[in-house]
């Protein structure tokens, strides 16, 4: 029987969930649902000042709001988890040494100040930055001065040059590498026994019995660099398939500095995005279905992914795609779920006062023209508020249109013909109105909506009358008219 397949999401908390990990931890979630393998979460904390607690709680969060659960790692235990990379500080030496007793590694003495120099003086002569292999050859007496100096060794590992490192991704097709390019001997164990993520990944990879290494592209480099270190180690390797990356519509990789929070997994989830949504764009900005499907669930996809159907070519981040793909969920998923999810952003009205039933005939009403959740409070606000206050810009165009008066008018006495339990019979008293007075269209619709709702678009007439009732309607109404009295 073939071995079981078993996928990871690697992300370094040195900052939050961002879009390109949700993404590359989606395409491991799927390959390992759909080969109904094992899809394990590793928390890679190497680098020690840029990691923090808060991060890894932001990733945590973002992953599990995204429904990405694992099935090994934080929370949940496991055979690995929790566990923390320096943590494991010994097992990464005892494979170090294992290396250095073979040859394929050595004691590096080189202090900061040599490397910042050796930097520096590459650059002056417009070389690529690199080390030198200097200590890869000390003799005996260098060693024994650099110890009496009281210099601490790190461990680097020997980079063979020339070299063509070459592998089969299972994305990207053919990839080499001159291992010319990899900067010279590595370090893989820093002076203060930490561990370098390049060197610290494979043992991870390895312990955790990783068949499938499943990243973003911008790891090809340091792919060809764990390749030589699973060779020196003569241990399996895995398969690796790397995503291409993601670019902004103007072909920009999407970054922290250049789009700021727009990067983070949170600010949409801040913003009132759908985990649904955020999951369909995901997975369809470099996978294609087989049966070119655009709307598709987490489950679905699971059913339907494969690595030979992701795409080579950058993806692009399209923001407007993605609201389009919002605008979808919050218009299907159930409206009792909407009303859930969208509490948080009305908690500045008194909810209390409100039946089960009017709340979702509010929001149903709504939920029509937003595009994020974050809207609802302003989509909502003429319902909630008890009076409203007609905008100057609304106030004019009402003014302005000479049929206002006599339609205002009109719906006042017909007021005891609206059956407000019934939208549709509603927007029928108002459609008899519109012919009465030979109106229909904006002229006719316009006003009432501006003097209902202090707005010249809005949702189902029919439903906005419906929902305010008949004591508001009027009051509304008899507002519109003074203000049109008044000129
Ligand atoms: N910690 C690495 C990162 O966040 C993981 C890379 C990998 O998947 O090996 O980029």
């Amino acid at each position: 029987m073939a071995s079981e397949i078993r996928v990871r999401i690697a992300p370094s908390p040195t900052g939050n969930l961002h879009v390109g990990t949700a993404r590359t931890a989606l395409y491991n979630y799927l390959f390992a649902r759909n080969k109904k393998g094992k899809f394990v979460f590793r928390l890679e904390d190497t680098d020690e000042l840029r990691s923090s607690d808060t991060y890894t709680k932001d990733i945590i969060d973002g992953l599990k709001w995204l429904s990405l659960n694992w099935d090994e790692g934080p929370d949940i235990g496991g055979p690995y988890a929790p566990y923390k990379q320096t943590e494991k500080v010994d097992h990464y030496e005892k494979y170090a040494h294992k290396l250095i007793s073979s040859g394929k590694a050595y004691f590096c003495y080189c202090t900061q100040e040599e490397l910042t120099q050796l930097k520096d003086d590459q650059k002056n002569s417009s070389m690529a930055p690199r080390y030198d292999n200097r200590c890869r050859n000390l003799n005996q007496s260098q060693i024994d001065k650099f110890q009496a100096e009281g210099r601490i060794p790190a461990m680097r590992f020997i980079v063979e040059e020339p070299r063509v490192i070459s592998w089969h991704d299972a994305i990207k097709g053919e990839i080499a590498i001159n291992s010319s390019d990899l900067g010279g001997d590595m370090v893989i164990v820093k002076s203060n026994g930490v561990a370098i993520y390049n060197f610290a990944v494979v043992i991870d990879d390895l312990d955790m019995k990783i068949t499938h290494v499943i990243r973003g592209e911008d790891h090809i480099h340091n792919t060809a660099k764990q390749i030589l270190i699973y060779e020196a180690l003569d241990a399996p390797m895995p398969i690796f398939a790397h995503a291409a990356l993601i670019f902004d519509i103007e072909r920009q990789k999407l970054s922290k500095r250049k789009h700021g929070e727009a990067v983070h997994v949170d600010k949409y989830k801040k913003d009132g995005y759908m985990p649904e949504a955020i999951i369909n764009y995901l997975a369809q900005m470099s996978w294609t279905p087989p049966n070119n499907q655009e709307i598709f669930s987490l489950d679905e996809a699971c059913a339907l992914f494969d690595l030979d159907k992701v795409s080579k070519s950058p993806a692009v981040f399209d923001i407007q795609r993605l609201n389009w793909f919002n605008g979808h969920y919050i218009r299907s998923l159930p409206i009792q779920e909407i009303i859930t999810r969208a509490l948080p952003y009305l908690s500045g009205y008194d909810l209390g006062q409100y039946k089960q039933n009017e709340l979702e005939a509010i929001v149903s009403c709504v939920r029509d023209g937003l595009t994020t959740l974050s809207e609802i409070k302003e989509a909502t606000q003429f319902f909630f508020d008890e009076t409203i206050i007609v905008p100057a810009d609304v106030k004019e165009a009402l003014l302005s249109k000479q049929s206002s008066k006599d339609v205002l008018q009109k719906i006042l006495e017909h007021l005891s013909e609206f059956n407000f339990g019934d939208a549709k019979a509603c927007k029928a008293v108002v459609d008899k109105i519109g012919a009465e007075l030979k109106l229909k269209g904006k002229d006719l619709f316009f006003p009432v909506r501006a003097a209902l709702c202090g707005k010249t678009h809005g949702p189902d007439l029919g439903s906005t009358i419906s929902i305010l009732g008949r004591e508001r309607v009027r009051s509304r109404i008899e507002s519109a008219l003074d203000l049109c009295a008044k000129t």
